[in-house]
């Protein structure tokens, strides 16, 4: 077999579809984030970064350096091997402390990612309880879909954020099969969000085990940044709380929190925690400094909010198409691919602005997008230069605009 051959027309097939990922290659500056540098043909130009899952600016914040600083001189570099054989840092198992107390959970276990912890948590859980059946929302991220593929169980796929049809799914079955649910709370491409207390109900009420992926909703809802469990207070029905330390809390990792017993399942089961490398110790104090700060401080999520309601209102005066949803993600609408990319090219090459298009396959054909994130360090001037250029581009492309609010 001509194997680069292979490799290229593959990939050029990608190219004709438009679905070929370019990568923007910038330096984040800390102290201004949101801009940074752009690297592009041996020229550097300076970029404001719209399109980030820093979702709080936690990932410069002075109290996360200097947790990773401190860490760095005091424990060198790497963790030095996988949690069971020497790489247990007292910062993991700080951070796993301060984690399960976020979610008043008995524990919570660290992964390398929350892909990881999503594909090793699920995986093992629906693989090794006999004869379980994993039910899973349409949209649920690829990580779940990977993990529950791997784990060989039958699985049912429900539809999207609709608990009745979940109840339907799960009538199939009987009191005594085992049960896995699983879904998100903040769905990161609509920013729709679950109804966690009914999906729940009907988990209790067929004997299902909840898991939850609130990697969007962690640092931003609830008065200590628990998510939208926290925020509704329901985090003690669900069997399993997923996040990510990587978004809000501006690190990276991710995790799972849960009762003693299933936490110490996952950690002695899981091929995939059991078998990588543990976080460098300096992550692992970084974002426990993150978390820690905003389990007291609301000021972040507070300034976010205005920010999300200040784009919002300002696209809105423009007529500039957005979905309406409860959180801080604004999907602006353009419904084409070639479009989307085109917008992105052009709101970067001439105004500096940096907001990914998002394609098919992350979204439907037809509902190409550009996904927003303002953030608290979205200054006002920032946001007036990114309501304008769209606005621009907007009449340039004769892209259809929404009714003016008054
Ligand atoms: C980003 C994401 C993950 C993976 O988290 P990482 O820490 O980035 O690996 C899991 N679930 C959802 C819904 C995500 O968007």
């Amino acid at each position: 077999m001509d194997y680069e051959a292979y490799f290229k027309n593959e990939l050029d097939s990608v190219r004709e579809e438009g679905r070929y990922r370019v990568f923007t290659d910038i330096k984040r500056h800390k102290g201004s984030f949101p801009h940074a540098t752009r690297f592009v043909d041996d020229e550097t130009r300076p970029v404001t970064v719209w399109c980030s899952n820093d979702y709080l600016g936690m990932g410069q914040h002075p109290d996360v350096i200097e947790a990773m600083h401190d860490c760095l001189e005091e424990c060198g570099a790497g963790a030095g091997g996988t949690r069971n054989i020497s790489g247990t840092n007292h910062y993991h198992v700080e951070l796993e402390r301060e984690l399960a107390d976020l979610h008043g959970k008995e524990a919570a276990l660290l992964f390398t990612s929350g892909y990881v912890s999503n594909w090793a948590g699920l995986g093992t859980l629906a693989n090794k309880i006999p004869d379980c059946v994993v039910f899973s929302d349409a949209l649920n991220h690829a990580s779940m879909i990977e993990g529950i593929r791997h784990s060989r169980a039958p699985y049912k796929i429900w539809k999207h954020n609709d608990p009745e049809d979940l109840d339907r799914l799960l009538s199939d079955f009987g009191p005594d099969v085992p049960k896995l649910v699983a879904f998100e709370s903040v769905y990161s491409m609509d920013g729709d969000i679950a109804p966690i207390a009914e999906i729940l109900d009907v988990c209790e009420k067929h004997g299902a085990m909840s898991y939850i992926d609130e990697v969007h909703a962690v640092g931003l809802y609830g008065p200590r940044g628990g998510g939208i469990a926290e925020r509704e207070g329901l985090m003690d029905r669900i069997t399993v709380i997923e996040g990510t330390l990587g978004k809000a809390f501006g690190v990276m990792g991710g995790y799972i929190a849960a009762s003693s017993n299933l936490v110490d399942f996952v950690r002695s089961f899981a091929s995939g925690f059991i078998f990588s490398t543990a976080l460098p110790p300096a992550v692992a104090a970084g974002a426990a400094a993150s978390i820690r700060h905003l389990k007291t401080s609301n000021k972040e999520r507070e300034t976010q909010k205005e920010r999300v309601a200040q784009v919002r209102r300002r696209l809105d005066m423009l007529g500039i198409p957005h979905l309406d949803n409860p959180s801080h993600i604004i999907p602006v609408m353009v419904g084409d691919a070639k479009k989307c990319k085109m917008i992105s090219d052009w709101l970067m090459d001439n105004h500096g602005i940096y907001v990914q298009p998002i394609n098919y396959p992350t979204v439907p054909v037809g509902t190409e997008r550009l996904r927003l994130t303002p953030s608290p360090v979205h200054s006002d001037d920032d946001i007036d230069r990114l309501v304008e250029a769209l606005s621009e581009i907007w009449s340039q492309c004769e892209l259809a605009r929404m009714a003016v609010a008054a």
